[in-house]
Parts: structure tokens; sequence; C-alpha cells
């Protein structure tokens, strides 16, 4: 926040946005500015048509006198688009800028096909999910994308991806915006990338636990990584590589994507448990297959589940010491009982009693729609945050 007297039209979205004070008094109260100048700020966001009167109608004031009408942010002016990338399936949708899912539309798109052909088969979901869901091409302010690899956010790029030959380095931004346009007609809009258990984690944090300041999402699908989120914010690294526990060599002799050997991934993933289980003469070829086999109750898949638990689950008492997070959540193709049961034995055997006396060890929320909601809110996030809102009303004329 700027000092005193100076906030931005965007610093006072913000606080409206967050809940901080959604009247013009309470506003005034939280920036010291006039209250001439709140006016001429809100004014511009009502042109812009980014901010409404609530619709619950005034409200009294604590100071008591006149009751004061609520602004809220106005979400009909723009919708999202965002996907989450799978190695061989991917989930697409049209999202309200307060995270409401408008359209949706999952599929098969095969990560090895390369960055090309996917992204263009993208641009075409997402024009056909703009009509299912009745909106204009031109209302889409941006589009955020979850791949199954480590991302540096600041170039968007994926970062020697074990699981996504072909797209190292790729401008994947540049060829996702060109792919909405190609298919839409519409100018090309912002495009955020970045790794899928980083946005799963934002996702979760932000709808189910918000006030919980250290989240650790754990996915377990095909790989393994993991997505923090420190005060509200993912927690990247210098170059994106934090989280990406699934290459950590736990000492076994399986030779892991990545081309090294004994790597977490290589042991405790779906695609591990499903290699084993191929061995034993159970087909199974992916995590999303010992996934259907696991809600079948099948029991040889159970045993090799929690058996992947309680090798994560060691992994992860590091993880816990390190971070002392309040939530710890799994998610991904495994995450049910057996692996949780695993997980939660080691896990509590070899972190100290300290570090896990505050924590709670859960399943996911929004199940597999988690990367698509953290997606959606990553760009929201982006788009209207203070320091964007005065360029991009500038450039509304506004
Ligand atoms: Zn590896």
């Amino acid at each position: 926040m700027s000092a005193r007297g100076q906030a931005s039209a965007g610093e006072l979205l913000e606080l409206v946005r967050s809940g901080r004070a959604v009247t013009r008094g309470a506003l005034q109260q939280a920036t010291g500015l006039s209250r001439a100048t709140v006016g001429q700020r809100l004014d511009r966001l009502f042109r812009a048509g980014w901010l409404r009167e609530g619709a619950g109608g005034p409200v009294g004031s604590p100071l008591g006198g006149r009751p004061a009408i609520t602004l809220e942010f106005d979400d009909a002016h723009a919708v999202v688009l965002a996907a989450d990338l799978e190695t061989r399936h991917a989930r697409a949708a049209v999202l309200s800028l307060t995270g409401e899912i408008l359209a949706e539309h999952s599929g098969t798109l095969v990560v090895e096909d390369g960055p090309e052909a996917v992204l263009g088969d993208l641009g075409h979901w997402f024009a056909e999910l703009l009509e299912k869901a009745g909106r204009r091409a031109e209302e889409v302010c941006g589009i955020g994308l979850a791949v199954p690899g480590p991302v540096d956010s600041e170039t968007g790029r994926v970062v020697q991806p074990p699981i996504m030959p072909g797209w190292d380095g790729y401008d994947i931004r540049g060829r996702l915006a060109r792919a909405f346009s190609e298919h839409t007609g519409a100018p090309t809009v912002p495009v955020l990338v970045d790794n899928d258990a980083n946005l799963m984690a934002y996702g979760e944090q932000r709808t189910g636990y918000p006030r919980c300041s250290a989240f650790v999402l754990v996915k377990v699908s095909t790989g393994i990584g993991a997505g923090v989120v420190v005060d509200g914010s993912v927690y990247r690294g210098i170059d994106g590589g934090a989280g990406d526990i699934g290459h950590i060599r736990v000492g076994a002799d399986a030779q892991c994507r990545c081309g090294s050997y004994g790597c977490l991934a290589a042991v405790a993933s779906g695609g591990a448990v499903a290699r084993r289980l191929a061995e034993a003469g159970v087909p199974a070829a992916s995590g999303s297959d010992v996934r259907d086999l696991l809600a079948s109750g099948h029991p040889g898949a159970a045993a090799l589940a929690r058996e992947a638990g309680r090798q994560v689950g060691d992994v992860l008492a590091t993880v816990v010491t390190l971070l002392n997070p309040g939530v710890l959540m799994i998610a991904g193709d495994l995450a049910g009982t057996p692996f949780l049961t695993g997980v939660r034995e080691l896990l509590y055997q070899r972190a100290l009693p300290r570090s896990t006396a505050h924590l709670d060890v859960v399943t996911s929320r929004l199940g597999e729609r988690a990367g698509l909601i953290g997606a959606g809110a990553l760009v929201v996030e982006h788009l209207y945050a203070p320091e964007r809102v005065e360029e991009r009303l500038v450039g509304m004329g506004v």
C-alpha cells in the first residue's frame, strides 16, 4: 500500500475485492484519502465496469448515522479461460472473475504430441467453450495454463520437464495466445503459465483455507510434485524449481523418467504403482488406472498405494519440518485412504512432534478442478493487482 493519502485506484479496488473496506467511509479510513479523492478514484473503477454497488443494499454504519452503500467487484465485465494439462488428458474451462466455472470440457490431449499441436487444440477447445458458455471471445481478459513440469514464471517456459518431451524452452505463452486468437478471431490476451501442483495448491488454499499462511499440496499422479502457498502467494523459488520433490533420490534402483535412478517418482508415483501392478499381471498403465483400481477396492492396488504413501510420507517429514505448514493436502490419482494412511504412518514417525502439532493432513476438496480454479485465480490476481490496474485503466481510456 502507498503512503497514507496516496492510495491508487488499484489499491482501492484491492481493498474492496478482499473485503477489507467495502464502503466509501471505510475506504477513506483505510487509506487516509479525502472523500472527494476516494470518489474520483471509484468513479474511474465504475466507468471501467469493475465496481458496482452491492446487491445487499445499504448497511448500517458502525459509527451510527446514515446507512452506507456497499461496493463490490463487478465480475460480469470479463471472463477467464483456464486449462490444466496432464500427460495424456486435459481439462479446460471458462471461468468468471470470481472463480465460478461457466463451461468445462475434458478429453484426450497428449503432451508428447508437442506444444505446437497441443496448444493449437486448446485454442479450438476455448472457442467451443466460449460458445457453450454464451460469452464472446472479446470478453476474455486472460488465459491461465497449468502444466506438469517446472515453469520459469518470468518467461512462462518449462525448464527441462521430465514428462513433457519437446516442450523445453518453448514459447508457450506466445503459441497459446495465437491459438486463441486464430480460433476466435479476437485479439490476443495475456497468458500465464505455471506448474500444475503450484496452481492446484493456489486454488485449494484460496477456496478452502484462506486463513492458512503456510499451505503445502502434494500431487501424486503420473509424477509427484508439490505446490507451496505462503501468505497467500505461490512460493516458486528463484527459477520455478520449488516443490519438485518427485526427483529426490530415495535410494531404490528403479529408473525414473528424468533419466536418474531411485527418484521418489520412480518408486511411489501413480505411474510406479501401475508398473508394479502390471508386473503382477494386473492391467494398469497409468496413475488414472490405479485410481480406478483403488476405487473398486482392489486389494493389491491398495497395498501398493499404502507402501507408496509411506515412501512419500518419509520425504514429507523433511518438507513439514522445513516449512511448518498448517495444511498438508494430498491430491492426484493416488489421493485416497490407503495412500493417506501410509503418508501419516511415516510422517508422524519421522517428523518432530513440534512440527506436526498443528498440522492438518487432508485430501483435495476441489478434486480434478483444483488446477483450473488456481489457473483462473492466478490470471485475475495478476490482471487486477494494484500495480497493473492503473495501466489497464489508462489503456481503456478511463
Ligand atoms: Zn527423477
